[in-house]
């Protein structure tokens, strides 16, 4: 069976992409980090039939990285899939911004997933393998006022999965980002609701749905999808069409 790790499992995306891949005709083996177990991801694993498990971990900590890979590919052997999805925003005129908040939202936002895939990558390399797909935003090419750390973060992810594309390639591992749009989530419940018109507005198909990224993930993740790397796939209702 195919193993994936997903980060951030336990609400939005995350949860959405562990509950598309439970159900794709591909049997995956999933395991689920994020900081707290919740209700929802539990649901998930009770109804997974032992095929989705559950490690309590902050990715912010990057020296507990190597191990927690180490132990993970020591169980299941090589990894089919990482998809770095935990993040976290944060939002403010960087003018004012602390810089221990900036420093936060780049550990957890694009050095951990560097680390992450760093360690899992060296496993997929012997197993000539692989799928790592990150998750980006669509800030990182539109920008957004307020947000200039969130979004150097995912350009930086960007940056990451063209280059590492090229380095994974020849040994058949593929490197792609899925950007999302604005969904509705814990992360973005904040928003304020003149900027939530504007956004409205601009989604021509609707707004995205966190099952509506799960999908482009699932594509990323199977055999079908061997011959797609470097790329990022927009999943946005229109907005930036
Ligand atoms: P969310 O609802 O806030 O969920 C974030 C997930 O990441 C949670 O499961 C959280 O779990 C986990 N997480 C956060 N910090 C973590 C850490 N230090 N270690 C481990 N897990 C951590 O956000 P979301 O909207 O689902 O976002 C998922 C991804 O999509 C992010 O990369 C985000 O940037 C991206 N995205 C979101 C939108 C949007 O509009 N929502 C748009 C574009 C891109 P714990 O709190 O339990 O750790």
């Amino acid at each position: 069976m195919k193993t994936v790790l997903v980060t951030g499992v336990s609400r939005g995306l995350g949860l959405a992409i562990v509950d598309r891949l439970l159900k794709d005709s591909e049997p995956y083996h999933v395991i689920g980090l994020s900081r707290s177990l919740s209700p929802e991801y539990q649901a998930l694993m009770d109804g997974a039939d032992g095929r989705a498990e559950f490690i309590p971990f902050d990715i912010g900590v990057l020296d507990a990285i190597p191990q927690l890979v180490a132990d993970i590919v020591t169980k299941h052997g090589p990894l089919w899939g990482l998809v770095n999805n935990a993040g976290m925003g944060m939002d403010g005129v960087l003018a004012t911004m602390h810089r221990t908040d900036i420093e936060k939202v780049l550990a957890v936002n694009l050095t951990a997933p560097l680390i992450l895939t760093k360690y899992a990558s060296r496993a997929m390399l012997s197993a000539r393998q692989g799928r790592i797909i990150n998750i980006s935003s669509i800030i990182a090419s539109t920008g957004f006022s307020g947000l200039a750390a969130y979004a150097a973060s995912k350009a930086g992810l960007e940056g990451m999965t063209r280059s590492l594309s090229r380095e994974l390639g020849k040994r058949n591992i593929t490197v792609n980002c899925v950007a999302p749009g604005y969904m509705e989530t814990e992360m973005t419940a904040g928003i304020d609701v003149h900027k939530m018109a504007s956004i409205r507005r601009r989604a021509t198909l609707g707004l995205a749905e966190p099952a509506d990224g799960a999908a482009a993930v699932a594509y990323l993740m199977s055999a079908e999808a061997g011959r797609v790397t470097g790329t990022i796939m927009t999943v946005d209702g229109g907005s930036t069409a």
